[in-house]
């Protein structure tokens, strides 16, 4: 088998294919700590790509409440355990990846759902991880919580489900790294939803082929962000294009997120699929149960996440976050204002860092009124 060398391991690794980059790569950032949970991103994808038949229970965009949601029924939690140890020396991965554990004759460790594992998108919406005992809400860090989780398809630069494909109906775009499948190739067979350790590929009975998240192509060929991430009602969302640590941008917001300030880190990095949608960790939560779930840099994007009041670039970046429907090439933080350009170098959006408020009298004299200032 070839190997193929994964940053976000930090080592070479096998996979079944030589090593392609695409022209540039699709990617987002996704803001755990401002994430309410609303699910607009989960009916703006489900009105625009996932509304016919065979497609009721497909959610293309999900989000899940952590610790106990699941969208497959316990789809990170079965193959967590099925991998076994999974160590890290520094920044370097040495357990084994979804490939390197695969049983023989398969591309990749995996496990198929079954069908009623699909039926209960929102199971486990708002627990928290245990039970408030008495004036545990006055500890800090606090000792109950739960998080919004929201998941699409990471357009993995190593698919697994392109990978395990026996067909070769899955492929990735090579001019923005979006993975699709050929609904024409595909006969079904649903070796990619087995491979796939997100379960981000989805079987529709009427048809009987797999579909996936299409990356809103359309729109992104367009200049527009992906549907989820322009409906977002907590702005939580960014695209953008990712590329490798070694070829960064400072002034590319994605780039800088992951790999400028480390704030942005992939989802279950071990499987070692190299997956394109980035999370930004949140503060509330314990490191230990992040750590395993965004890897080791968990700590170090907490850190830096909190003195963002003293870093005006970061600041900047965070405000664009939502600001516009527009794909965002580059930002430049100036005179208290992030701005945002396109492909062009066209200015497209314009933020100040500080919202601007305006105390009113509470006794309006001249209209004889008496007003309340809410914030
Ligand atoms: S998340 Fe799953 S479906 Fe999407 S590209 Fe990666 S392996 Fe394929
Ligand atoms: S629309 Fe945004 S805030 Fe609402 S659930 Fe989706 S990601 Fe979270």
């Amino acid at each position: 088998m070839p190997t193929v060398f994964n940053w976000q391991i930090n080592r070479e690794m096998e996979y079944p294919y030589e090593a392609a980059l695409p022209e540039r790569q699709f990617s987002a950032v996704f803001d755990l700590n401002k994430c309410i949970g609303c699910q607009t991103c989960t009916f703006s994808c489900k009105g625009g790509w996932t509304s016919g038949r065979g497609q009721e229970y497909m959610f293309w965009n999900n989000v899940e409440t952590k610790p106990y949601g699941f969208y497959p029924m316990a789809w990170d939690a079965r193959l967590l355990d099925m991998l076994g140890p999974q160590t890290w020396d520094g920044d370097t991965y040495t357990g084994k990846t979804i490939f390197e554990a695969a049983p023989p004759g398969r591309a990749a460790l995996g496990f198929l759902p079954d069908e009623e594992d699909w039926a209960y998108p929102n199971i486990g919406e708002d627990e928290p991880n245990g039970i408030v005992s008495d004036g545990a809400y006055l500890q800090i860090p606090h000792p109950v919580w739960h998080f919004y989780l929201p998941r699409i398809c990471n357009h993995c630069q190593f698919p697994a489900c392109l990978a395990a494909c026996p067909r070769k109906a899955i492929y990735k775009r090579p001019e923005d790294g979006i993975v699709l499948v050929d609904q024409q190739r595909c006969r079904g067979y649903r070796e990619c939803m087995r491979a796939c350790p997100y379960k981000k590929i989805m079987y529709n009975p009427v048809t009987r082929v797999s579909e996936k998240c299409i990356g809103c192509f359309p729109r992104v060929e367009n200049g527009q962000q992906t549907l989820c991430v322009a409906n977002c009602i907590g702005r939580i969302r960014m695209n953008g294009w990712i590329h490798t640590p070694d070829t960064a941008d400072p002034e590319n917001p994605v780039d800088f997120l992951v790999h400028v300030r480390k704030v942005a880190l992939p989802l279950y990095p071990q499987f070692g699929l190299q997956m394109n949608i980035y999370y930004i960790p949140p503060v509330h939560v314990p490191p230990r149960y992040l750590r395993q779930m965004l890897g080791p840099g968990v700590e170090r994007a907490i850190e830096t996440y909190r003195q963002v009041h003293d870093d005006p670039d970061l600041l900047g970046v965070l405000v664009l976050s939502g600001a516009t429907d527009r794909w965002i090439n580059k930002f430049l933080v100036r005179d208290g204002q992030a701005i945002g350009f396109d492909e062009s170098g066209a200015e497209i959006v314009r933020v100040p860092l500080k919202e601007p408020a305006f105390i009113r009298a509470f006794h309006d004299a001249e209209r004889g009124v008496f007003r309340h200032n809410i914030t």
